[in-house]
This record gives C-alpha cells, sequence and structure tokens, in this order.
C-alpha cells in the first residue's frame, strides 16, 4: 500500500515556466527517498505539491488514500511534515520555543505533552540553549536547525524536506543524518547532500528539467561513485 503516489504531475508557474513535466512515481511506509537534480531541476516545485502549496496543472498527488486539494488541506497537514527550503517561510513567533510548540499546540495536545515534544526535538537538533531566543536573530545554521525541530515535534507521519542540511555545520549536519535515521516514518528529501543520500535514503529518484530521470535503489544508482 502506498503512502504517496503521483501521477502525470505537471505544474506551470504563472509565466508560463513548466517546472514539472508528467511525473510519476509512488512511496511505499517507511522508505526513505533521495529527491536529487540540478538547480531547476523542479525537486523543490514538487515537494510543494505534497503538502498542497502548490496545485497540480496536471496530474494527481494523493497522501495514503486523500487527494491533495483544498478541501483535504487540514487532514494532509496533519500528516505530512514540510521543512522549507527556506527557514524563513516557517519561522514567524517571537521565540524559538513558540515556534517549534506551534504545531503541537495546532493539534490540541495537552501542556505536558506540547512541553515534551518540544524538549524533545529542541534536544534532537541540539538547541534547546536557545529556546527563549528570537528565530530572527539566529545564525542561517540555527534557523535550518529550528525549521527542522518545529516539524519534528509534530511527529509527522511523513516528513518531507527540502535541502535540509544547507547551512549547517559539519556537526550539525552529521547529527541530523543521524537523528534522521532513527526516525522511522516516511520520509522523501531533496538534497545536494551526497552522504545524506548514501547514508540515509535507501532508494534515489533523479529528476532533470522536470521529468524522473531514474528511480531505484541508492546502491544501484551510484555504484560508480
Ligand atoms: P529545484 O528545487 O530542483 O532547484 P525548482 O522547483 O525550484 O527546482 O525550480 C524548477 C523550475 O521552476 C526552474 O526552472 C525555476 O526557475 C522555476 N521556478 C521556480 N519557482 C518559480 C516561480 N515562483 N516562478 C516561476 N518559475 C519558477
Ligand atoms: P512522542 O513519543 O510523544 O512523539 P518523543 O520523545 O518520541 O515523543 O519525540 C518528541 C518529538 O520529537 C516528537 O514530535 C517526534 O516526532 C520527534 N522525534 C523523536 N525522536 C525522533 C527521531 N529519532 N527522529 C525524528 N524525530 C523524532
Amino acid at each position: 500500500h502506498h503512502i504517496i503516489e503521483i501521477h502525470n504531475l505537471e505544474y506551470a508557474y504563472p509565466d508560463g515556466t513548466l517546472a514539472l513535466r508528467g511525473a510519476s512515481f509512488r512511496i511505499t511506509h517507511g522508505e526513505s527517498v533521495a529527491l536529487i537534480g540540478a538547480n531547476g531541476a523542479g525537486k523543490s516545485t514538487l515537494l510543494l505539491h505534497l503538502n498542497g502549496c502548490l496545485t497540480p496543472t496536471k496530474g494527481s498527488v494523493r497522501i495514503g488514500d486523500i487527494p491533495v486539494m483544498k478541501s483535504t488541506l487540514p487532514t494532509i497537514r496533519r500528516t505530512v511534515g514540510m521543512v522549507f527550503q527556506n527557514p524563513d517561510d516557517q519561522l514567524f513567533m517571537p521565540t524559538v520555543y513558540d515556534d517549534v510548540a506551534f504545531g503541537p499546540l495546532n493539534l490540541g495536545l495537552p501542556v505536558e505533552e506540547i512541553e515534551k515534544r518540544v524538549k524533545d526535538a529542541l534536544s534532537l537538533v541540539g538547541l534547546a540553549h536557545i529556546k527563549e531566543k528570537s528565530p530572527y536573530r539566529l545564525s542561517a545554521g540555527q534557523k535550518r536547525s529550528v525549521a527542522i525541530a518545529t516539524v519534528l515535534s509534530t511527529s509527522p507521519n511523513i516528513l518531507v524536506m527540502d535541502e535540509p542540511s544547507s547551512n549547517l555545520d559539519p556537526k550539525s549536519r552529521r547529527n541530523l543524518i543521524n537523528l534522521l535515521k532513527t526516525f522511522t516514518h516516511t520520509k522523501i528529501i531533496a538534497t545536494h547532500d551526497l552522504d545524506m543520500v548514501l547514508d540515509l535514503c535507501e532508494r534515489t529518484i533523479i529528476l532533470h528539467q522536470g521529468q524522473i530521470m531514474a528511480d531505484g535503489a541508492t546502491v544501484e544508482l551510484f555504484q560508480d561513485v
């Protein structure tokens, strides 16, 4: 049974740029999938369809049995946790703590559970010591880690990440790869970070100019590297 099903997905931006040109794939529950390809290949555009930030020009996107569309967005966003390419797109509260608590608060969880989740998510990314700081005052790498924590704290069934290791220092990057290894739910990660692909993702999808050029076991796609 497939938890993500993308069928003949096409997407044209308002200016006419055809960013996706008929992409199809399915992902099974628990898979770790790397989405790779050159800048402009369509990775971000594809990921933005998984939580309904973009609506297909043609084709369809399903999460489990649910088609991604306006009426299903609340359900979709409870299932799909998205780490955006730009952390500024998801940090908007006065403190780091509040940003990480925002998702669990919206889920209507009890206060003690919210506190536990914030504490756990922040310590997973190594930022428990800056919980009272304003997200605006953080370094790019710290913002990235907070953005990741805001998603981890919601315990998503599907984790979607757009270049999660960019701006991270080597230690934080290694920490992220290790913590994602222990995250057993489905994940799909757009990245240029070869360690992340090789260490974390058993499957790799290669996008080229809006189309899928290859899709298979990472060890086979990279056997010559
Ligand atoms: P990637 O994430 O692989 O770098 P993107 O999905 O960001 O690729 O971009 C795919 C294509 O869509 C590129 O040609 C890019 O220039 C174009 N594109 C991205 N965002 C927009 C936008 N808001 N308006 C018009 N074209 C865009
Ligand atoms: P709970 O069991 O209440 O979800 P946990 O202590 O397992 O609490 O985790 C707290 C938060 O951190 C959760 O939202 C969970 O998604 C996230 N989390 C815990 N462990 C990991 C992990 N190894 N990888 C990613 N996220 C994790």
